[in-house]
């Protein structure tokens, strides 16, 4: 569903990412761990064309046929495959990908912030909408009845004309996470969705978090809960110095990494 080919990225002469390889099934969900400073954000934000690399490709496969997608094929970006369309973005592409591949590639994945990102001055319903009405250009009305069930289900029903700053991290998160589905991506991505709560507020945001994986999304979650990680995770990649060093099945990666430099960074947080 997800295939990313020698990515990479700098920051002016700072080389961030070397050469980024990844392949997501659908449904499965990829734990991304490492150091500080490795990469790990910038591995999501250029998923979710926040950033634009450098070089490598991208390519994310929508389960149904995806009109946005369908409209870049003159662009020679997207193939329908029968089963799906399949985008890919070439970073390395002369003169760059156009924008109507970063406008597709954005479109398929909606990122889940680590300080939630909520606009301040729209209220909790407002800033659901804004994405699917707005960018996506979907019915108002629609939108409102899905976005209503959904906060409805992360328990946010009476918050709906409430602004972020009278909700607690917790409830802002849980925002996030729903603003993130209205948008109705292949792929969700989640960075550090925790790091910025209260400990006990962590424990509601990481159960819906797996709710959704077991619910099949296809998702991709930048974490320090190890623990978590663990439990949700199909899969793990370790990210260290812009690298993927070790990926593999999560009791693997964590109890019997193979690689030294995995086995100090899980040392050091033990
Ligand atoms: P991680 O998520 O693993 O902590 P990041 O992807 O945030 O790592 O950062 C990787 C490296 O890239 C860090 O050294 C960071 O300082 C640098 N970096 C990230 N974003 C920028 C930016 N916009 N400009 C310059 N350097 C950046």
């Amino acid at each position: 569903m997800l295939t990313v080919r020698g990515l990479r990225k700098s920051f002016g002469t700072t080389r961030v990412l070397e050469s980024i390889d990844l392949t997501v099934g659908r449904g499965r969900v990829l734990a991304l761990i490492g150091p500080s400073g490795s990469g790990k954000t910038t591995i999501l934000r250029c998923l979710n064309g926040l950033e634009t690399a450098d070089g490598g490709t991208i390519t994310i496969t929508a389960a149904e046929a995806d009109p946005e997608a369908a409209g870049a094929a003159p662009a020679g970006t997207a193939t329908s495959t029968g089963t799906g369309t399949e985008l890919t973005v070439d970073f390395g592409a002369a003169g760059g990908p156009r924008d109507k591949q970063l406008a597709a590639l954005r479109d398929r994945s909606a990122m889940v912030f680590q300080n939630y990102n909520l606009f301040p001055h729209k209220t909790v319903l407002e800033n659901v909408l804004e994405g699917p009405v707005v960018v996506q250009r979907r019915p108002k009305a629609e939108v409102t009845a899905e976005a209503l069930a959904l906060l409805t289900r992360v328990g946010l029903a009476d918050k709906t004309d409430a602004y972020p700053f009278e909700l607690s991290g917790g409830q802002q998160q849980r925002v996030g996470i729903v603003r993130a589905l209205a948008l109705r991506p292949q792929l969700l991505l989640f960075d550090e969705p925790t790091s910025s709560l209260d400990p006990e507020l962590v424990g509601d945001v990481l159960r819906l978090i797996k709710e959704l994986a077991i619910e099949g999304w296809t998702m991709v979650i930048v974490t320090h809960e190890l623990e978590f990680a663990r439990e949700v995770a199909s899969e793990i990649a370790f990210v260290d110095g812009g690298r993927i060093v070790e990926h593999g099945d999560p009791k693997q990666v964590l109890r019997h990494p193979r690689e030294e430099r995995t086995r100090q960074f899980l040392h050091r947080l033990l």
